[in-house]
């Protein structure tokens, strides 16, 4: 069973808001690697729109966006952030 971080209390097993002092606690599993249950580290990356984005041209039109994704620090599991 899952504590509520925040006040103690015990929480069900798919609870996504702590009935006794109302904090969001979904996101307490949301950062484990699905594969070796180690916390992952978030970490933002440049992700190239167009294949000639990762010039100084593809900075000034805007080519490349910046998006954030965890990282498992053990076995570098990669899981996108939308
Ligand atoms: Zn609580
Ligand atoms: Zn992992």
């Amino acid at each position: 069973m899952p504590y509520c971080i925040y006040c103690g209390e015990e929480l069900s097993e798919d609870a996504k808001f702590c009935r006794k002092c109302g904090k969001q606690i979904s996101n307490q599993t949301a950062n484990m690697c699905p594969k070796c249950g180690t916390k992952m580290k978030k970490e933002i990356y440049s992700k190239a729109l167009h294949p000639f984005a990762f010039n100084p041209l593809g900075h000034a039109l805007g080519l490349i966006r910046y998006k954030e994704r965890l990282v498992c620090p053990k076995c570098k599991h990669k899981k996108e952030l939308e």
